[in-house]
């Protein structure tokens, strides 16, 4: 997912593979018009007793029935959809809602969307681990977001507006007068959102001035300015 969809919350489709329910046999596993019967082996209990005889006597402990893989029933007619399997691997489209300001590696769990279960068994859960690709210019930390202005000293003395990206779009930011190289500047409530408390205070973004040579500002417009002040901010790292 998109940096812009972590941050703002968002609802995706996503196609999974999971064994489905037979709905020829319904999860029996038996053929058309058949019915497993019970295990005649473990007589149904799906584990057999085994007795070891020793020099001090005997011994007897309980195992699963190797007919009937401890499912306590044999099938004499196995389904021809599923081949006695029960389940059936199929594709299967899902509405995941993703929540504001989830990052990297964070787990969404989609409660009974797993496995179905078998033999009155619940279903289980599926995990959506969310992967989320970085933003152009601003660096995430927890819920605040880092970015690193370069302007020329210039712009530091004298002060200014000058456009930069946020979270939320293009801003306006106005640099006080006499702004030093290393100076931060908040900008309370343009971070994250917490996850888990919506309700609270977002986190901040955090401009730090990086007061440089013009030179290293090849172009003044905008994007050019901006994409400078990517490079910057890597070859400073
Ligand atoms: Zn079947
Ligand atoms: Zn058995």
């Amino acid at each position: 997912m998109t940096f812009d969809e972590a941050i703002n919350g968002t609802e995706k489709d996503i196609e999974i593979r999971r064994p489905e329910i037979c709905a020829v046999c319904h999860g029996t596993g038996a053929k058309r018009g058949t019915k497993p019967i019970r295990c005649s082996v473990c007589d149904g209990a799906g584990e057999v007793r085994r007795i070891h005889n020793s020099a001090i006597g005997s011994f007897s402990n309980l195992i699963t029935c190797e007919n009937c893989e401890g499912t306590g029933e044999f099938i004499p007619e196995k389904c021809l959809e599923c081949n006695g399997e029960k389940r059936i691997f199929q594709r299967k489209t899902l509405r995941v809602k993703i929540p504001a300001g989830v990052d990297n590696d964070v787990q969404i769990r989609l409660s009974g969307e797993g496995a179905p279960g078998l033999n009155g068994n619940q279903n289980g859960n599926l995990y959506v681990v969310l992967s989320v690709q970085e933003h152009q210019f601003l660096v995430r930390e927890e819920k605040n977001l880092f970015y690193e202005l370069p302007v020329i000293p210039e712009q530091a003395k004298n002060g200014g507006k000058i456009e930069i990206p946020t979270a939320y779009g293009w801003g306006t930011l106005r640099i006080p007068p006499n702004t030093k190289h290393g100076d931060k500047i908040k900008l309370k409530g343009m971070g994250v959102k917490d996850v888990r408390n919506p309700n609270e205070n977002p986190g901040d973004q955090i401009v730090q001035i990086i007061v440089t040579d013009p030179d290293a500002l090849p172009e003044k417009s905008k994007y050019l300015f901006n994409m400078t002040n990517k490079s910057f901010r890597r070859s400073n790292r």
